[in-house]
């Protein structure tokens, strides 16, 4: 397969290496099929900065979806203190790397960490 010939799926970059993203596992640990090889029915491609930042993305996500349930009163894996932990070093830990990415993040904007950052303090702050 000539991956030279697409564009990344997030910026649209051409004529640069593009790699097919098999993510494996959620930030949780918890299985993530959907682009595993055998089972991805539409792979997707991105370029080096893009694929960095597709990972990120993923444990963004993961981690406001569980953050979400919390404050919703569902069961959450961040109703673990470690978890919340963790989760809260991630994402700051994104926010450094995506200050260093400036001006190529189509995935995902520092804004909406620090958002997320902010409604997580402010949960320990009630707890
Ligand atoms: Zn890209």
């Amino acid at each position: 397969m000539d991956s030279a010939v697409g564009s990344c799926n997030a910026c649209g970059a051409t004529g640069t290496a593009l790699m097919k993203l098999s993510l494996g596992k959620d930030f949780f640990g918890r299985a993530y099929d959907r682009l595993s090889p055998s089972t991805d029915q539409s792979p997707k491609w991105y370029c080096e900065g893009c694929s960095m930042q597709k990972n990120l993305q993923r444990d963004f996500r993961d981690i406001l979806g569980e953050f979400d349930k919390l404050t919703a009163g569902q069961g959450s894996t961040l109703s673990s203190q470690e978890e919340f932990q963790r989760a809260s070093l991630r994402l700051r830990e994104i926010t450094a790397i995506l200050a260093g990415a400036a001006g190529h993040a189509p995935l995902l904007t520092a804004a909406d960490v620090s958002q997320l950052i902010g409604r997580m303090q402010t949960t320990t702050m009630q707890a």
